[in-house]
């Protein structure tokens, strides 16, 4: 089973993709991805870190071509796939579709969570204090958040017109939503 968690920055995606992944599933987290190669010093990692940093999205090429190379790594065992953070544009998803597609596979379920904005806010200016993501700081987080809204948002109607997208109110607490995305999957606790 393919399935991407979807919403905006800070809604949550990352934690409850790290609760799949504890059950077996495949967390394939382009910001994770991302950071990885931040951490390695190259320059190609410098490039990134510039772009991460100011909130903005890193070219649809570079990210397509992560995870690209993420499913062909796991493919064969049968594992589900978790998306988190991809796609993140519209061509991200058509070019999801196409791998999946020359896989015999699809996209089967986006668990799309809905988080309010204020929420959001709160949650990041707690998160930035906690961790100190440079991407965090208030500056780059409006940039992000505006990143969602004009580009990531529009992935939305993509999966709904094929009727696998599935919304959750993502102001639940973090166990509780874990139970319904866990439901939603097919998992019972
Ligand atoms: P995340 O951890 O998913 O919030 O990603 C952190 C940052 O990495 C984002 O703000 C973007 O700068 C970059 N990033 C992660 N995934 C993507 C993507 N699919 N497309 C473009 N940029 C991405």
């Amino acid at each position: 089973m393919n399935i991407i968690l979807f919403g905006p920055p800070a809604a949550g995606k990352g934690t409850q993709a790290k609760a799949l992944a504890a059950r077996g599933v495949v967390h394939l987290s382009t910001g994770d991805m991302l950071r990885a190669a931040v951490a390695s010093g190259s320059e190609f990692g410098k490039r990134i870190d510039a772009i991460i940093s100011g909130g903005n999205l890193v070219s649809d090429e570079i990210v397509t071509e992560l995870i690209a190379n993420g499913i062909e790594h796991h493919h064969g065992t049968n594992a589900d796939l978790l998306f988190d953070g991809f796609p993140r544009t519209l061509p991200q998803a058509q070019s999801l579709d196409q791998i999946l597609a020359s896989l015999d596979q699809k996209v089967d379920l986006v668990i799309n969570l809905d988080v309010d904005r204020d929420l959001l806010l709160g949650r990041v200016a707690k998160r930035f204090a906690q961790e100190g993501r440079s991407d965090d700081n208030p500056e780059a987080f409006a940039v992000r958040l505006d990143a969602y809204e004009r580009d990531t948002a529009a992935v939305l109607p993509h999966y709904e017109a094929r009727g696998c997208v599935k919304t959750v109110d993502g102001m639940m607490d973090i166990s509780t939503l874990g139970a319904v995305i866990n439901t939603l999957v097919g998992w019972h606790a």
